[in-house]
């Protein structure tokens, strides 16, 4: 006789992996994974979405509660699978929505077998070769970006804004030492361009630093900063006596994919330092989370083209590297495999130049040799998590590994390729104008006019003149419904799923410019979803000229 519980706990025993072989269940478990699989491959049509659409019910959610009997394995997984209804593919030619990649098959088995067996990456006693997978990754990382792979090092955390703050963090320390323990005696300041992710604001208020001391430099027109409005901003800090926490340089930002001038901050900032005869120089932090894929061309040659790019998709490739190519100049920098690296998320890694700098986040004893020594390995003793999974690394190092140097450049210049295709089409067409014209990335910024505005002399007069207030404001607020509807269409599964942003930049009046944004990231992206997304906005443009017409 078995009591009540006895008898869940045996049948629930069937509901876990079996911790020895036996074929038998072995097989349910994969067979359960497959059928789940199977449900979401059925939710598949040639609209860019899984299913149908769904209308999200909150309510409903919020009254849930937890029922007291189990529930069966095929139960569950159907309710999970129908989750998914609704849901964009992001792997969908006619999805562009931003910088969100789909993932390939090695990394979503990369992301899958650590949720099996649940590495802990605290410490290598608890994630073994996994935990090596993480040193793998990050090195072939530092080597891809010019790094000295036996000197640098790193980790992986939760997500861009987390490498960010890691980096504040080190440059914090170096600015304020002590300031860990302390706290901080006199307000740090944060440096980047206006065009900087929020992040930035995101880590100066968590770290203490404050939102108001996050110094934003101007941007160019093609969102990278003003060098001089730089060495300017840094020269005034200096100048008060304010400790630099970090000097933020955005290595492709998310909206245009500006690239700011590394190797000019990097100048200005040993020149400085010099000049003001600063101990340790500001920290430089690259948040390259977007542009660290272009140091695949690092070693590309161009006039070979041995891949066979079209010269304007070289143009491209080689203005972005031109950039990209000064990241080893970094002190430490964000790279994000679950953006232009094609993983699941969250994958994202954290690197240092000098892996010596990681003591300073060390707990305890500032003095930890040991830390660094070979044998065990405890990044938990300097991470701010404690439990880190393994899915990150594996996920990252599957794609090193499936896709080479040669994958990865093929993907990134297909994928500008077809921007390049698309920005041909929106500059060539009388009521669409291109905002990032010279840009290079694979994101495309466009507006869309109706009838009877000239493209070539109105957009300039909205962004200068603020005698065209008005007209901006009215030409943001249209763009705002030929999103709507393109959106609605979408969500249909007919159109194109695009984005769009509030504020790509403001006027040199201080208006936000309203944008609509394509952010091409599908390996299956081609000529024909290009002209799927064009019709989708010229039949927007009809419907909204019907609105007005209808008063
Ligand atoms: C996306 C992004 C971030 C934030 O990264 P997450 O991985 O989303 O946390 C930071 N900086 C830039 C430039 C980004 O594009």
């Amino acid at each position: 006789m078995s009591s009540a519980y006895q008898t869940i706990v045996q049948s629930l025993r069937s509901s876990f992996p079996q911790p020895v072989s036996d074929r038998v269940h072995d097989a349910y478990f994969v067979f359960s994974c497959l059928r789940a699989l199977d449900q979401l491959d059925a939710m598949k049509s040639v609209s860019p979405l899984l299913g149908s659409p769904e209308e999200l019910d909150y309510d409903a959610a919020r009254r849930r509660q937890l029922a007291d009997a189990p529930r069966s394995l095929e139960d569950v997984t159907r309710e999970l699978v129908e989750h998914f209804s609704g849901m964009f593919i992001w792997s969908h030619p006619r999805s562009q929505i931003n910088v969100i990649p789909p993932p390939t098959i090695a990394s979503i088995i990369g992301g899958l077998l650590p949720s099996i067996y649940n590495p802990n990456l605290c410490s290598d006693d608890t994630a073994r070769k996994v935990a090596v997978a993480e040193v793998e990754a990050v090195s072939m990382t530092a080597h891809l970006v010019g790094y000295d792979p036996l000197q640098a090092g790193g980790l992986f955390t939760f997500g861009g804004t987390g490498a960010l703050l890691y980096g504040v963090k080190l440059g914090l320390e170096k600015a304020c030492p002590g300031a860990g323990r302390r706290g901080l005696s006199q307000p740090p300041v944060i440096l980047c361009s206006q065009r900087a992710h929020y992040a930035c604001l995101t880590v100066a208020n968590w770290l203490g630093i404050g939102e108001e001391n996050v110094v934003r430099v101007p941007a160019t027109a093609d969102s990278d900063i003003v060098v001089e409005a730089f060495e300017e901003s840094l020269r005034t800090v200096l100048r008060d006596g304010r400790p630099v926490a970090a000097i933020v340089a955005t290595m492709g930002t998310t909206d245009a994919f500006g690239i700011d001038d590394l190797a000019a901050l990097h100048r200005i900032r040993s020149e400085l330092a010099a000049e003001f005869q600063l101990a340790t120089p500001p920290h430089l932090h690259a948040d390259a989370v977007i542009g660290w894929a272009w140091s695949v061309f690092n070693d590309y040659d161009w006039d070979a083209n041995p891949l066979g790019f079209r010269l304007r998709t070289i143009r491209c490739l080689a203005a972005a590297h031109n950039r990209i190519r000064h990241l080893h100049l970094a002190d430490s920098l964000g790279v994000d495999f679950h953006k232009t690296g094609f993983t699941p998320y969250i994958s994202s890694a954290f690197l240092v130049r000098d892996a010596q700098d990681l003591r300073r986040l060390a707990r305890g004893d500032q003095d930890m040799p040991y830390l660094f020594q070979s044998g065990h390995h405890h990044p938990g003793k300097y991470t701010l998590e404690t439990t880190r999974g393994g899915s990150g690394p594996m996920a990252a190092l599957a794609n090193l590994l499936l896709l080479g140097k040669d994958g990865l450049r093929a993907l990134l210049g297909h994928l500008v390729t077809m921007a390049e295709t698309l920005r041909e089409h929106l500059g060539g067409h009388v009521s669409t104008t291109v905002f990032n014209r010279n840009n290079v990335g694979p994101v495309t910024l466009f507006r869309v006019y109706p009838d009877g505005i000239d493209t070539f002399t109105v957009p300039k007069r909205e962004e200068s003149d603020p005698q065209y207030r008005p007209q901006l404001l009215a030409h943001n607020a249209y763009n705002r419904r030929i999103y709507q509807i393109v959106h609605q269409d979408a969500l249909r599964g007919e159109g194109a799923v695009l984005s769009m942003t509030d504020c790509y930049r403001e006027t040199d009046y201080g208006e936000p410019i309203v944008a609509l944004k394509s952010y091409i990231m599908s390996p299956f992206s081609d000529e024909a979803s290009i002209d799927a997304i064009l019709n989708s906005i010229w039949k927007a443009r009809r419907i909204v000229a019907e609105e007005s017409a209808a008063g």
